[in-house]
């Protein structure tokens, strides 16, 4: 089951743990994301030394092949993919609306084509949560319905009551001990997000996400959009702010009491050549590392930091060699979890404020304009 503890130190950020089948999450904590079913370029055993204590993984993905029926027979995701560490589920409710062609979404769910061979399939709460069930996640997302951004009001408020209507149908579809989390909706839409939060609150889940954020807003709305519904949600629960990933995000969110987080930056800008260090994003390929004997990231203790210069790294990128993406990946998903760590043991040392603002000076101020 899951317990959560939270300490307050001055600003709302929180320390907890949280309790898993597989294994007990320190929180604030960021998810390396194995869509599906691996962490890409990594080994689960590459992962865990990184210090990732959880990763997130995709129904959506995963359903569509090879098929949760086929991972339940093969002993559930956790043996199947060699991780055993705790996984959480996304419903798939993003992809489904980001991904595949979407074909009609009513109250009794979301009927979509497959991005892979176009077969037609229907997502309803029920069926989500059975998915999730024979994964066999520590942690399962309630089916919602997430608009792109922007949207018009209309179509958020009836995103916010659908998805309110299916998490109340995906809690009573759970079997006992399944951990399922509500994800609040309400685009940018203050009083939309408030509603959102309120019912979903009112379902008494064991965790809660902050969904349909992060999707190109400027920051400040997403900060006011978390700060609103972060007040409303239970204290005793986790908090899940869906897909970000930006240092300073992550930072601004713990601040705001945000506990979980999880993107595709550090491994897809991994694979694309930026590295994300402790004096801000390189872009290795960038001519002026050809002859830069120094690490990565002096700060890091990585095996790609602790091994190898950003003159060989750049070598790499450049002839196309696979171990390039990997060793940038690998330093990234480190980065990711070293700052998770930092960011604890400021909480804990009841300094988190002095530290993120010393943090944010170093970090925003030598970075390559690297982009994405
Ligand atoms: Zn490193």
């Amino acid at each position: 089951m899951l317990t959560f503890t939270a300490d307050r130190t001055g600003s709302q950020a929180r320390l907890g743990k949280m309790k898993l089948p597989h294994g007990t999450v320190s929180t604030p904590c960021f998810m390396p994301v194995g869509t599906q079913g691996s962490v890409k370029t990594l080994t689960p055993a590459e992962v865990a030394e990184a210090g990732a204590e959880v990763i997130v993984c995709n129904t959506y993905h995963l359903y569509l092949r090879p098929g949760h029926k086929r991972i339940q027979a093969a002993g559930g995701l956790s043996k199947f993919m060699g991780w055993n560490r705790p996984i959480l589920t996304d419903s798939g409710g993003f992809q489904v609306y980001s991904l595949a062609a979407l074909t009609r979404v009513t109250d009794e769910g979301a009927e979509f084509q497959s991005h892979v061979d176009g077969s037609r399939h229907m997502f309803t709460p029920e069926l989500v949560v059975e998915i999730q069930e024979a994964l066999g996640s520590d942690i399962a997302m309630c089916l919602d319905e997430c608009p792109p951004y922007p949207v018009s009001r209309p179509v958020a408020e009836a995103a916010v009551a659908r998805t309110s209507l299916w998490a109340d149908r995906c809690r009573a579809a759970r079997q006992p001990g399944t951990n399922l989390f509500g994800i609040v909706q309400g685009a940018t839409y203050p009083d939309l997000r408030e509603r959102s939060a309120r019912s979903l609150a009112a379902l008494d889940l064991p965790g809660y996400a902050i969904g349909g954020l992060c999707l190109g807003e400027p920051s400040e709305v997403t900060y006011d959009m978390v700060e609103r519904v972060t007040v409303l949600l239970p204290t005793d629960k986790p908090r899940y702010l869906m897909g970000a990933g930006y240092p300073e995000d992550i930072i601004a969110a713990v601040r705001l009491g945000v506990d979980m987080f999880d993107c595709v930056l550090p491994t897809r800008n991994g694979r694309t050549g930026t590295a994300f260090t402790s004096a801000g994003r390189v872009a290795i390929r960038n001519s002026r590392h050809a002859d830069d004997p120094s690490a990565l990231d002096p700060a890091c203790d990585c095996y790609t930091c602790r091994s190898f210069s950003r003159a060989y790294l750049r070598h790499l990128f450049v002839v196309g060699e696979a171990l390039g993406p990997k060793l940038l990946t690998l330093h990234n998903v480190r980065f990711f979890q070293h700052l998770m760590q930092d960011i604890r043991t400021a909480i804990e040392q009841g300094e988190f404020k002095s530290w993120s603002n010393e943090f944010l000076s170093r970090y925003r101020s030598s970075g390559e304009p690297a982009g994405q």
